[in-house]
C-alpha cells in the first residue's frame, strides 16, 4: 500500500514496524522532527507517510542494565544533563548535546534523531530553486558532485555532535526491525557514502544507545562553528581515555562518516593526529575551508592530549 500524505502515531515498536512495512518506500520515522521537517521544507525529504514514534514509551528512559547504561532513543537532548547516571560517567555526552543547535531546538530534538540526522553540504541544504539553478548534485538525483566539480562520490558530511562523543566512549546502538533486535557499534552504521550515509534496514527503529559503565572515562570535546549560539558543526572532536589507557578519537563534520582513530595513551600523539587528518575526507562544502578544518583537527587533538595529560 502506498500512503498518501499519512500521519501515523504508533504506541509500540511492533505497531511502528507494521506501519513501516505497510508503507515501505514511502515513509519516514519522525522523532523530534527538527531535522526531518527542515529537510521537507527544502524539498529534500518527500515521504508521503510520516510515522511519529514519540508516543512509544519503550523508547524513553535512562537506566543501568548490567554493565551498560541504556539511553532510550527518544531522550531529549536538553534533558540529558538532568540524568545522574550520565552526569556521573558520561559528561562528554552532555557537553555534546548542549552544543547542538540552540535551546529551543534541544528541547525537542532526541538523541536517536541526532545520531541519525541527515548528512549536510552547502550545495545540498538549499531551497529547490537554488539547487535547480546550481545544478543537481549526486544527493539530489544529479550525476556529479557539484562541490568537487565533477567527482562521482558524495562528500556530504555527518554533522551529528553527539555521535563523536558517543563513539569515543564506545557506544553501541540497539535496533529493532522485522528480523528482531540487534546491537552494533555506533560507528558501524555510517557508510562513508554521502548519498546513503547509514546502512540500516529500511524499517529499523533505533531503540536505545548503550554505553559501557565503569570504564572511568576521562574526556575532552570541541566543536568548531561560526556562531556559538546556533550552528551546525564544521568539525566536532571528541577524545576519550579509559582507566586502562585505551584511547579513542572520533570526529564529525569532516567526512560523510565518523572519523575514528583508536590507540592507547602510550602511542605517539603525532601519529594519532596524522591518522585522524588522513581519515578526514573534508572538501570545500562548508562555511570554513577544507584546509582550515583539517588544520583544526590537529589543534583540537593537541589541546585534548594536553588537557588529558597524555
Ligand atoms: C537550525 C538548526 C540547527 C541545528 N544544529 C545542529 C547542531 O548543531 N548539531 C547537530 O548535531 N544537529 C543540529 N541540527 C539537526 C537536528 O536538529 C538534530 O540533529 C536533532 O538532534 C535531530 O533529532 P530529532 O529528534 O529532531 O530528529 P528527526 O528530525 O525526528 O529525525 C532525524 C532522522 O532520524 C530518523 N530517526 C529519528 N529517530 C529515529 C529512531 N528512533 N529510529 C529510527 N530512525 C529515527 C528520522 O527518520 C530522520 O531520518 C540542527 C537543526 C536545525 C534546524
Amino acid at each position: 500500500m502506498i500512503a498518501e500524505k499519512t500521519y501515523l502515531m504508533p504506541t509500540t515498536v511492533n505497531e511502528a514496524l507494521s506501519m513501516a512495512k505497510a508503507n515501505i518506500e514511502s515513509f519516514t520515522y519522525l522523532a523530534g522532527g527538527t531535522d526531518v521537517m527542515v529537510n521537507r521544507f527544502q524539498g529534500n525529504e518527500e515521504s508521503p507517510c510520516l510515522i511519529d514514534i514519540t508516543k512509544i514509551d519503550d523508547l524513553k528512559g535512562v537506566k543501568k542494565e548490567g554493565d551498560q547504561l541504556r539511553i532510550g532513543a527518544l531522550e531529549i537532548l536538553e534533558e540529558l544533563k538532568n540524568k545522574k547516571e550520565i552526569v556521573d560517567e558520561f559528561s562528554m555526552l552532555i557537553e555534546a548535546a548542549l552544543s547542538v543547535g540552540a535551546p529551543l531546538l534541544r528541547k525537542t530534538a532526541t538523541i536517536g534523531g541526532n545520531v541519525l540526522c541527515e548528512n549536510r553540504c552547502i550545495f545540498y541544504n538549499q531551497s529547490e530553486w537554488w539547487r535547480d539553478s546550481a545544478g543537481l548534485c549526486l544527493k539530489c538525483d544529479g550525476d556529479i558532485c557539484i562541490a568537487t566539480q565533477g567527482k562521482k562520490a558524495c562528500f556530504s558530511e555527518l554533522v551529528s555532535d553527539t555521535a563523536p562523543a558517543l563513539i569515543a566512549m564506545d557506544a553501541e546502538i540497539e535496533l529493532v526491525d522485522e528480523n528482531g533486535t540487534s546491537t552494533m557499534k555506533l560507528e558501524d552504521i555510517y557508510t562513508g557514502d554521502g548519498v546513503i550515509p547509514r546502512n540500516l534496514s529500511e524499517t529499523a527503529i533505533l531503540t536505545a544507545i548503550l554505553l559501557p559503565l565503569n570504564r572511568g572515562f576521562k574526556t575532552d570535546y570541541y566543536k568548531l562553528r561560526e556562531r556559538e549560539s546556533l550552528e551546525f558543526t564544521s568539525l566536532t572532536s571528541a577524545v576519550a581515555m579509559d582507566q586502562n589507557g585505551k584511547l579513542k578519537i572520533a570526529l564529525s563534520g569532516v567526512d560523510p562518516k565518523a572519523v575514528v582513530v583508536e590507540g592507547t595513551t602510550d602511542d605517539d600523539k603525532e601519529d594519532l593526529i596524522k591518522k585522524a587528518v588522513k581519515g578526514a575526507r573534508a572538501i570545500d562544502n562548508d562555511m570554513y575551508s577544507r584546509k582550515y578544518r583539517r588544520e583544526m583537527i590537529g589543534i583540537f587533538l593537541k589541546r585534548s592530549f594536553e588537557k588529558l595529560k597524555i
